[in-house]
């Protein structure tokens, strides 16, 4: 008798989510996966949908229609602290920092999040001193979260996301407003957490960036779609041309 083939499932798989915001379709039918440890670039112009897809598979929104698994459970519609739990992060494109409170604080209160079991048997505040160290932020850990620079900052958000252990990481605009000294700083932080097995995805718009890290690229634009593969077949699809620089560019080259 022919044996049935057993595939793992994917890390995360989202199948054709939409999310409709009133008579705004933000999200529509858009399916990705992502595999265990691999990093993944989500690419788009302003309004493509990118923040929304995030809002959807933290638990921050909840689907129109659709599905989202994470290791082939569902997790759509879940509570968002719940999904932090199972184990996936994401930084917030505007920073989402404690104000009135320190980086270790911060840092503190996100690693409560860490799922049951996956400690390590490392305590709270262990977990925040190295998720801070990680970070390189242990000199500023107990600064008030109002007198650090941008680039501190967004550090910090990642430091939070990185305290609840996460397998999946995700970054909405981690370099965005950062010099290139500040982005490498990030870059080589990312490396670091992917080295040790964490899957990111990478929502960006600096390019350099973008290419400096991921593996594979999926661009959306108007809430779908538009090409997914390495990121060397993704520049040359025309459909991406056209949506970054207008269909006079696409016919001209
Ligand atoms: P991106 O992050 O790619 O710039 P967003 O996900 O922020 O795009 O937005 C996608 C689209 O959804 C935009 O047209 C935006 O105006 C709309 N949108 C996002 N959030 C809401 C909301 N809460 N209510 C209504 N429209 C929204
Ligand atoms: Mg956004």
């Amino acid at each position: 008798m022919e044996q049935a083939q057993v595939t793992a499932p994917p890390l995360l798989d989202v199948v054709s989510v939409t999310k409709r915001f009133g008579g705004v379709t933000a999200i529509s039918d858009v399916s990705l996966t992502l595999s265990e440890g691999e990093v993944l670039g989500l690419i788009g112009p302003n309004g493509a949908g990118k923040s929304t897809l995030f809002n959807l598979i933290s638990g921050v929104q909840e689907p129109t229609s659709g599905a989202i698994r994470l290791a082939g459970q569902s997790i759509g519609g879940r509570r968002p602290d719940l999904i932090c739990r199972a184990g996936i992060a994401r930084t917030f494109q505007s920073a989402s920092l404690l104000p009135g409170m320190t980086c270790w604080e911060n840092v503190h209160v996100a690693s409560l999040f860490c799922p049951v079991g996956k400690t390590g048997g490392i305590a709270a505040a262990e977990r925040t001193a190295q998720a801070l160290a990680i970070c390189g932020l242990a000199a500023v850990a107990h600064r008030d979260v109002a007198e650090i620079t941008t680039g501190e900052a967004k550090r910090l958000e990642i430091a939070r996301a990185l305290a609840t252990r996460p397998r999946i990481l995700m970054t909405d605009e981690a370099v965005a407003g950062l010099n290139p000294a500040e982005t490498d700083q990030v870059l080589d932080i990312l490396r670091a957490v992917n080295a040790t097995g964490v899957a990111i995805i990478f929502v960006e718009h600096d390019v350099r960036a973008v290419l400096a890290l991921v593996q594979r690229l999926v661009v959306i634009a108007r809430g779908s779609v538009l090409a997914e593969g390495s990121p060397r077949d993704v520049a040359r699809s025309p459909a991406v041309i056209e949506a970054y620089l207008g269909s006079r560019y696409a016919q001209a080259h």
